[in-house]
């Protein structure tokens, strides 16, 4: 399936993608050091407190790590070919959510220096924030580089019924809340910002996956009925 009709991510989204995994790495780096910390520190009735609040730091770096981490697959996705490197790269963010915690869950639960009372506090607290990690971490609806081809062909072809220039739409630069893409670069959405331009799949490529904007769809619709009134008048 690698012809011109493939999605490959762009060299842009795959620098993009690349910075994302890199913070994603770090985060978790400092997860695991986090729990290296409180397993060697803080499993004591005297240091309770602390260790809750080491583990809800702990969450939280593992949460930001996952969300990054599926950034860059949103950006530069995997093959659905390697159906081992597909699952990893796309649970990776489930795995070390949950490898964030495990050890110190076990510890907590089978050490015999703290009382029952901390034990079931601690070990309660470290399991649901594993059980956070991992959830939050997974990816339900992973993207993949098969998925997002079919979606371009799917979006390309509606998009040409709807009188679309397909290969002409517009898109934003940078930073937007879920990606569009406008089929008219007068869209107010576009407005003083930094555009782009190309085909539909060239924005899937730049941006991951792309969806028309609501606006330019309702004036596309707008615009392609006279056209086909047009063509009924002229058929009769
Ligand atoms: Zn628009």
């Amino acid at each position: 399936m690698s012809d011109q009709n493939t999605f490959v991510a762009s060299p842009e989204a795959k620098g993009k993608a690349k910075q994302f995994r890199i913070f994603a790495v770090i985060a978790w780096v400092l997860a695991m050091a986090g729990q290296a910390y409180a397993i060697f520190n803080l499993i004591s009735d005297e240091t309770l407190v602390w260790l809750i609040v080491t583990i809800v730091v702990i969450l939280a770096l593992a949460i930001t790590g996952s969300t990054l981490w599926k950034k860059a697959n949103r950006l530069d996705p995997a093959s659905e070919k390697d159906q081992t490197r597909f699952f990893i790269q796309n649970q990776l963010g489930a795995i070390m959510g949950v490898l964030a915690f495990l050890p110190m869950v076990i510890l907590i639960l089978t050490n015999k220096n703290i009382s029952g009372k901390t034990k079931g506090i601690a070990g309660a607290i470290a399991t649901v924030a594993m059980l956070a990690a991992g959830v939050t971490g997974a990816d339900f609806n992973p993207p993949s580089v098969e998925k997002y081809t079919e979606e371009i062909k799917q979006k390309t072809a509606e998009a040409k019924l709807a009188g679309i220039d397909t290969d002409n739409v517009f898109w934003l630069k940078e930073g937007t809340k879920g990606n569009k893409y406008h089929a008219y670069d007068d869209c107010r959405y576009l407005k003083g910002k930094s555009v782009s331009s190309g085909s539909i799949k060239q924005s899937f490529e730049q941006k991951g996956s792309s969806e028309l904007c609501k606006i330019c769809q309702k004036k596309a619709s707008k615009a392609a009925i006279p056209n086909e009134v047009e063509e009924l008048i002229e058929e009769q």
